[in-house]
């Protein structure tokens, strides 16, 4: 079939929810990508920062073809190995003392809401909760994610969405205070915010935050489903901030393509969960551990975070001088490979103009393009990226 006729096929049956890039994807390896013409493209966008270890990486590659001819799945009835061995990963990674595991962000989402929600129950004995979360945030697309996701435009057509949800502007740590009250159970904080437009936390901000939390007794969830797993230079991001957490979410490169999350929480909070209160058919089956521990490892063995912390000064370098050759490029935000460039225009235009000679690029917001690259990235990549994209202003 041609791409066309992919596509036309495509829209006759997959729901409308997504404007899609008119390119159908049939292969990658290491840092490249291959549509189903054959044709080659660099890949920044990572499936929107889950490839951290690139395409066909052979040992993770392994890892799952084993996992698949032994065991695939068990259900949480009984104990498996490949997820005993991931948690322990997750945990020693994270500093949290019990993890949970899910089979998206939302899922970790929902599971941090209803851990912070318990806790105050258990404490208060009485459910009038509610939970601060930052304007312009993303935390997913289930019910509960939505409600505490700062961008009234996912919201609107969904209400009534779960009560108990207000909103603070993100970096100020006034405005947190001011809806902090008696029935506050958790503040969350994307430490990097992502869909919101690349925007990192002020250490003071994550410190304050941390502060308060600890004075009034409150959960302090930080949402590290793109931020987290080295895209940073550490493992989570708060560990470059010096700020922990109550509770970590995490999900797209923790099993680096398989659908896996989780949320993570310190024993205080954690223990406030008890048999019965949460649970899951598929989350943390042995096939997705198996994925998630073959991460960790990968993350040691390849010394991601090492190549991490040496490589993105460079692609930081890069970016600033656009920022400085061209007029319409406002800024340049972000973190580690977690970059953003704001225009001073939509930069649709240049993601189609850059795919069609050969590089994927994302969006955050209509303004901003992202940068969310494979963490095994090369500076060779990076000056073919540059070449390519400024071919396209
Ligand atoms: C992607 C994302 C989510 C949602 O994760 P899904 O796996 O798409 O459900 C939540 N929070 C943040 C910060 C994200 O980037």
């Amino acid at each position: 079939m041609t791409m066309q006729e992919y596509i036309d096929k495509a829209e006759k049956v997959l729901m409308h929810t997504y404007s899609r890039y008119q390119i159908v994807l049939d292969k990658g390896e290491g840092v490249y990508l291959y549509d189903t013409n054959g044709k080659k493209y660099l890949d920044f966008a990572a499936g929107i920062a889950v490839f951290a270890l690139g395409y066909g990486n052979k040992e993770y590659n392994d890892a799952l073809k084993n996992q698949i001819d032994k065991l695939l799945h068990t259900s949480n009835y009984y104990y498996n190995v490949p997820t005993i061995e991931a948690a322990t990963k997750l945990s020693k990674a994270s500093g949290m003392d019990r993890v949970f595991f899910t089979n998206s962000g939302t899922e970790a989402i929902e599971g941090a809401i209803k851990l912070s929600r318990k806790y105050f129950y258990k404490k208060n004995r009485h459910a009038e909760s509610e939970i601060i979360s930052m304007n312009h945030s993303f935390h997913g697309r289930s019910m509960g994610a939505l409600s505490i996701t700062g961008n009234a435009k996912y919201r609107e057509p969904f209400e009534p969405l779960i009560g108990g949800a207000v909103f603070a502007e993100f970096n100020n740590l006034d405005s947190v205070k001011e809806k902090i009250n008696e029935n506050t159970c958790a503040i969350i904080v994307e430490p990097i915010q992502g869909e919101g437009g690349l925007y990192p936390a002020n250490p003071e901000f994550l410190k304050g935050l941390r502060k308060l939390c600890d004075e009034k007794d409150i959960v302090l969830i930080f949402d590290e489903i793109q931020c987290g797993m080295g895209r940073t230079g550490t493992m989570f991001a708060y560990q470059g901030y010096g700020v922990k957490p109550d509770i970590v979410t995490t999900a797209k490169a923790l099993g680096c393509g398989v659908p896996v999350g989780a949320f993570a929480a310190v024993e205080k909070v954690a223990s406030a969960f008890e048999p019965g209160d949460h649970g899951t058919t598929y989350g943390g089956n042995p096939f997705a551990t198996a994925a998630v521990s073959k991460v960790f490892d990968l993350f040691q063995s390849d010394n991601i975070l090492d190549h991490v912390n040496e490589i993105s000064g460079y692609l930081e370098e890069k970016l600033d001088g656009l920022v400085n050759k061209y007029d319409f490029i406002v800024e340049r935000r972000g973190k580690g490979l977690m970059q953003g460039l704001e225009f001073n225009k939509p930069v649709k235009d240049t993601i189609i103009a850059a795919m069609d000679k050969g590089l994927i690029i994302i969006n955050a917001g209509a303004n901003i393009l992202r940068f969310v690259p494979p963490l095994i990235i090369t500076k060779e990549n990076i000056d073919e990226m540059i070449i390519i994209l400024e071919s396209c202003f």
